[in-house]
């Protein structure tokens, strides 16, 4: 399957595709995961990424377009991809258009997940992480909380709150989503691509989608 997965920060794009990606072997590609470990390894593109990361503000396009032009011509595209977090503006979505044009590649479908936005908020002020970076195991503070003194139970770090886990980032995340990538919801229903899905639930959502792409839509 070659699917877009479109939702605000906190949705469950990355626990979806996933899921999704272990049902046909297509490739999960998630552009979040590959700036943070850019970020991590220290390399061009992460030094020039994290600040903009910190802030809960998009890395800007033409980084973000030259490092997904080279992701998705790799060879483990070839059996399909799930596009987790791209694109995420106009401009990114339209470039993409043009690549996959040139290279021959049409998109199977792009999925809205639909989740209310108190479940958002809490999700996301209430996820914590290992700061241990090989660890880096997630935590909630009510659901899966660390030890009682802040450690993790995997290697025994301080579980911290992420810098784009702050309340400032995360009201900028939100923001900048409902700014910048919410438009891509009109631009592919025109392209008769989009279909939204009421999302709470990650497995039964995965149905949903396996039903629209069989229904051809
Ligand atoms: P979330 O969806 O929870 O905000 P991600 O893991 O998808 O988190 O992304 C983390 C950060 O990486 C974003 O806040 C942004 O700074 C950057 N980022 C990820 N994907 C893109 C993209 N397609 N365009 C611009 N910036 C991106």
């Amino acid at each position: 399957m070659r699917i877009i997965l479109l939702g605000a920060p906190g949705a469950g794009k990355g626990t979806v595709a996933n899921l999704l990606s272990e049902y046909d072997r297509s490739v999960q590609i998630s552009t979040g995961d590959i700036l943070r470990a850019a970020v991590k390894e220290g390399t061009g593109l992460g030094k020039q990424a994290k600040e903009y990361m910190d802030r809960g503000d998009l890395v800007p396009d033409s980084l973000i377009l030259r490092m997904m032009e080279e992701r998705l011509q790799a060879n483990d595209c070839k059996k399909g991809f799930i596009l987790d977090g791209f694109p995420r503006t106009i401009p990114q979505a339209e470039e993409l258009k043009t690549l996959l044009e040139r290279l021959h590649l049409t998109l199977d479908l792009v999925v809205n997940l639909e989740v209310p936005k108190e479940v958002i908020l809490d999700r996301l002020t209430t996820r914590r992480t290992c700061s241990n970076p090989d660890c880096q195991t997630i935590y909630n503070v009510k659901s899966n909380p660390p030890t009682r003194d802040g450690k993790c139970k995997v290697c025994g770090w301080p579980v911290i709150q992420r810098d784009d886990e702050s309340e400032e980032a995360i009201t900028n995340r939100l923001e900048t989503y409902n700014e910048k990538t919410t438009p891509l919801i009109g631009f592919y229903q025109k392209e008769g691509l989009l279909k939204n899905i009421f999302s709470l639930n990650s497995k039964e959502t995965v149905k949903n989608i396996k039903k629209a792409l069989t229904a051809g839509k």
